[in-house]
Order: C-alpha cells, then structure tokens, then sequence
C-alpha cells in the first residue's frame, strides 16, 4: 500500500500523508524526495564521507559522542514522533528507542577506536625475508540503509553509529510509514555533522531500490523475507556487497523446572512488546506437558491484565492488522481454542487484543510464518528433546529462549538452538546490547548488527605489506627445473612428521641452495 499522494505538500510536490495507527488521525503530510534526486545525494554523500574518513579516530569518536548527546536530548519530541507514527506505548519508546543510544554511542566511541586499529600479522621470516604486513578496516564510502517501521529510531541509529565512526556517509531511506523520525534524526545529525554525511531519502519502495542504483558502496537491509530477496539480488546485480536482516519466528522452551512465575511474566513480554511487531518476539511456545496448565493459566491472567495504551499499541499498519486477523481466522477455523483475545479492540485505530492460542497444529499458518502481531500460541511437548526438534523445524532462526532453574542443562538446549542469539530464561533483550552481535540464520538472512562483527559491512580490510628485501626473490622469474624441486621439497617438508623432518628438511635447504 502506498502512503504517497500526488501534490500534497504546501509547495505542491508529492508527499506521504497517512494516518496514526493509534486513532486514525492524519499525519502532517512529510515530501518525498524526488526519485531523479537520489544519484546527486548519494554523490554529496561520498564527497563528505572522503573528507569525514580523513578526520583521525579520536576526532570521529568525539563528534559520535555528541551525536548521540544530540538524539538524548531530543528524547522528548523524538518519544512524540514514535507513539504518533507507530502507535507504540511511551515507555517503549522510551526505552527500547531513545535511551539504548546512551549505550551505543559509548561503545561505540570507547570501543570503536581499538576495534578499528590497524593489526599487525607477522609472517614467517623464512619464506617472507623482511616482509612486514599490517591489516586495518576501510570505510565502504557511501552505505545504502533501508530500514522498517518497527523499531524506526533504534534499527537506523545501530548501523549509522558505528558507520559514521568508522568514516563512511550513509543515505537512509525509512519505512514509508515512519518518514518523520528519520527526517528529525537527519536535522539532529545534520547539526553535528554538517550536512550530507547522514542523508534521509523519503519515499516508498522504489526510492529504496532507486538508491542500491545510485551506486552506494555496501547495503544494510532490515526488513521482511520477501523484499529483503529483493534486495539481495538488486545488490547481487550491482556488486555491492549487503547485509540482510529479515524476519522470525521466534521459539521459546519452557522445561518442566521452569520458575513458572518469572517465565510467565517474560514469555508475555517476549511476545508482546511492540505488540508482538518485533522480529525476535515470541511466536511459539513449547511448554512441557506436565506444567502446560499451570504456564498457560498464568499467561493469560497476565495477559488479560494488559492495557491498551499503557503495555501495548495498535498494529502499525493495517496490512499488518489483516495478516494477524489472517492467522486467528485460520487457528480458529482448524479448531484452536483461543483462550483470550482474538478479535479487534472496539476503538478507533488499527488495534488487536493481544491472544493466546492453545495448542496449534504446527501446519497452520500462524506457526508457519510470521504472524507479526500480538499472538502467542502454546503448544505441548512431551520432552526438552521434543521441544528442541520443533523449534528448530522453522525456516527462520533469529532468536531463541529456553526457560529452566537448571542453567547447566538451559546453556546446552539454548546450545541447541538453531537462531543467531538463543537465551536462558530471558527472551531476545540484546538487540539493543551493542557489544553482542545480532543475527540470524535461514530465511532470517546473514546480516549481523551490533559488535565488531557489524564492522564487515560498513568496511573491507586491507593488507599493507612492506618488503625491505633487497634480492630478487627466490619464486620469481625464470623458473626452472631448479625452483620445481624447491616446490617439491616443500611439500615434503610439510608432510614429514617425527624423524623424518630433519632429513626433509637437510633436502629442501640443499634444493635451496641449487636454485
Ligand atoms: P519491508 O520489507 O516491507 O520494508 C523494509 C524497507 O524496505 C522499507 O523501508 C521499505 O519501504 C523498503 N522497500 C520496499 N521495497 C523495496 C525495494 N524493492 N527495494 C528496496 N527497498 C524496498 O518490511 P517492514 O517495514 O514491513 O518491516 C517488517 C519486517 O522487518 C518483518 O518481517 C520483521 O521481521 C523484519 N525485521 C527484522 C529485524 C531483524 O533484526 N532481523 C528487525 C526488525 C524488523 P516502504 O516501507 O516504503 O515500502
């Protein structure tokens, strides 16, 4: 669905307008950036990442310090923005966007400059006489960032930190449902960086694909399978190397040991914060039998005990809304008990009761794809084994929970999960932990966030090597009978073990010394 309508900024060029997910209001309409613009931007965009990549690491440190002194200090209005284009309640906003780039701009600023050190190897004196070599990180340039509506401070600001430490430029292009806070991140960082280093694109789809061909360096996606498949290939055709961050199915494990009250409690907020619009929430449940009753009688007082407003929002967009109706519609039909929830909230807005789905074939749709929404089905199992294989029978692999008092046996189930970060007894916090990486597997894809491990994306590593030899080089031209038996002896050498090394040795230096 397209947001875009022709001729509805004051000065008569196209904007976004759309409607507040919380009561339908409509928005102030926000421009759209002109798709034929996108080349010039991404041009300004590499000139000022050359001049930023030249500033030293201390200088680039620095400057991310007051960046993100820059976006705490607009908490507030940034807080109005969130809830006004997500529906999201203020605390979440508060704390799972605005306050966790405190975190990321101080681990980033402090570790950045080590992580970007340049790293001696040392090679072997031997076959590299005087032969010196040092790795270190380049800045890609000019990162493409296409990012969704879900987290749409947070999912920005975790890759254009570390980029802008490491001295590339970035052009964001924001969901088209959320254009209004990454247009006001833009204006905070314009204000430290001068302009064209971070550049917001504002547009739908098309001004997504429209700057991989503009001729960005690298692409970060974070988005849905379908267009993430998209991307991969866009960028596959442009030969820019991408990181993909899609979506999940997430599982949580509940062994019979389970502290039922605090596993409770957090399968509920695994599964229903952003209202479940989160792609590491809580999408299975695999409780073993035996505390089956006793875990699902508690989740859904708990659930029933959640307000509107207060813990959780509406679904952000109606598209979404029609795929989370989808999945009940289809639970309900099969014969799935709902045990709360299940239906529309009787209020203006895009809103869904959050439900609890008890036992759910696993070929429905709704344990099959991702539902996005505020669903938590609970199905039972007989064993930890049991639990393992089901939640690992999934095309996705984001993140995974198993929840036990005995920690001994929850590292090693959690072990056996097949997700890019798995838990014991706490659900999926560390997507805002900068210094842990945050990835997937499967059809999650295989873009990492967060840690030195984001670093692969935003730069390539170059080897600099530096030869103070002075003769000509033993494998140089020409060769010849003589350097076919260096060859030879080498191998040998290698293969030897035990007393048969010295002798192939005693050979490989007389080959020497003949050449
Ligand atoms: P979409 O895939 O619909 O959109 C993501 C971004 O891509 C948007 O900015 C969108 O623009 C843009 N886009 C759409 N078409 C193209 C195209 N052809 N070329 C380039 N860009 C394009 O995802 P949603 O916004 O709906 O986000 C929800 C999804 O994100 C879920 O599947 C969720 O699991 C996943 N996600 C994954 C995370 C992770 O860390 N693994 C974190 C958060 C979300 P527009 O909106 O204007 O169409």
């Amino acid at each position: 669905m397209t947001l875009v309508v022709k001729g509805a900024a004051p000065n008569g060029q196209d904007a976004i307008v759309g409607t507040r997910p919380s009561d339908g209001a409509e928005h102030e309409p926000i421009e759209v950036t002109p798709i034929d613009t996108i080349p010039d931007i991404v041009r300004r965009a590499r000139a000022a990442a050359e001049a930023h990549a030249k500033r030293s690491i201390d200088e680039r440190a620095m400057l991310l310090s007051e960046a993100a002194d820059a976006v705490l200090s607009d908490g507030k209005h940034l807080v109005d923005l969130i809830v006004a284009e997500t529906g999201k309640p203020r605390a979440e906003a508060w704390l799972h966007e605005v306050a966790p780039t405190a975190e990321l701009g101080k681990h980033w600023s402090e570790e950045g400059p080590s992580l970007l050190a340049p790293h001696p190897v040392s090679l072997d004196p031997l076959s590299y006489p005087k032969k010196t070599a040092i790795v270190e990180r380049v800045p890609r340039g000019v990162l493409g960032l296409i990012t969704p509506w879900n987290f749409p401070l947070a999912i920005p600001l975790r890759t254009i930190f570390p980029a802008l430490l490491v001295g590339d430029a970035v052009v964001l292009k924001p969901s088209e449902y959320t254009p209004r806070i990454a247009h006001r991140l833009g204006c905070l960082l314009r204000e430290v960086y001068g302009p064209h280093l971070v550049s917001v694109v504002v547009g739908e789809g098309a001004a997504g694909a429209a700057l991989i061909d503009a001729g960005v360096d690298a692409v970060s996606f974070t988005g849905s399978v379908a267009t993430g498949r998209k991307v991969g290939a866009h960028a596959g055709q442009s030969l820019v190397p991408v990181a993909l961050e899609l979506g999940g199915k997430d599982a949580a494990i509940v062994c019979e040991d389970a502290a039922i009250e605090r596993t409770c409690r957090g399968l509920v907020w695994g599964a229903f914060a952003n209202t479940g619009q989160n792609c590491a929430a809580i999408e299975r449940v695999y409780v073993h039998r035996r505390v089956a009753q006793q875990v699902t009688a508690r989740v859904v007082e708990l659930v029933e005990a959640l307000e509107p407003v207060r813990d959780f929002g509406p679904l952000t967009t109606e598209a979404q809304r029609a795929i989370v109706e989808r999945h009940v519609t289809g639970a309900r039909d099969a014969g799935v008990k709902i045990a709360c929830g299940g239906a529309r909230l009787d209020r203006d807005g895009l809103w869904f009761a959050p439900t609890v789905l008890e036992d759910p074939d696993e070929s429905l749709e709704v344990i099959q794809e991702e539902s996005f929404g505020p669903l938590m089905p609970i199905m039972l199992v007989d064993s930890d084994q049991e639990a393992v294989e089901r939640a690992n029978d999934s095309r996705f692999g984001l993140t995974g929970s198993v929840w036990t008092s005995d920690l001994h046996k929850g590292r090693a189930l959690a072990r056996s999960l097949k997700a890019g970060v798995v838990t014991v007894n706490n659900h999926a916090f560390t997507g805002s932990v900068p210094s842990l990486p945050w990835g997937g597997v499967g059809a999650t894809g295989f873009g990492v966030t967060n840690s030195h491990f984001a670093l692969d994306v935003l730069t390539r590593p170059r080897a600099v090597v530096v030869d103070g030899y002075r003769k000509p080089e033993l494998y140089w031209h020409p060769y010849g009978e003589g350097l076919e038996r260096v060859g030879e002896r080498v191998a040998a050498f290698a293969r030897a073990k035990g007393v048969r090394k010295l002798p192939a040795l005693a050979r490989l230096v007389s080959a020497l010394r003949k050449r």
